[in-house]
């Protein structure tokens, strides 16, 4: 076995500034927070483990998911949930739209649609 070499911690290298993950804190933050418990929603921040939550969810910003968290895939890249889908919510869209009113939010950029096989015998 080959051993590791032992670096003296004077030449340890600090990490830049950006590569450190904001904590979720502050009030806009506690708001999105706040919405996407109370209208039940799904985001691919949570979902897809997305570092950069304390920091989006801080500034008003949140990427919701519309057809529950769970997608047919299993890319081995990505961190959202595989399996077989729950039926549709279909009243997700009025909730989704709440939320978004409720978020002030000027421009709509997308929402994520989770991949749905859909077989012909299966229902959504
Ligand atoms: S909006 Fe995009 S970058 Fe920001 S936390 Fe959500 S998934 Fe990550």
């Amino acid at each position: 076995m080959q051993e590791l070499p032992i670096v003296p911690a004077e030449q340890h290298i600090k990490k830049p500034d950006w590569l450190r993950v904001k904590l979720p804190i502050g009030e806009s933050y506690k708001h999105v927070r706040g919405l996407v418990d109370k209208h039940k929603l799904h985001t691919i921040c949570e979902s897809g483990n997305c570092p950069n939550m304390g920091e989006c969810w801080g500034e008003g910003t949140a990427t919701f998911m519309i057809l529950g968290n769970i997608c047919t895939r299993s890319c081995q890249f990505c961190a959202v949930a595989t399996g077989r889908p729950k039926p549709v919510e279909w009243d997700e869209p009025q909730r989704v739209a709440e939320a978004i009113f409720l978020m002030k939010v000027l421009r709509l950029v997308s929402c994520w649609a989770l991949e749905k096989r859909k077989k012909k015998s299966s229902k959504l």
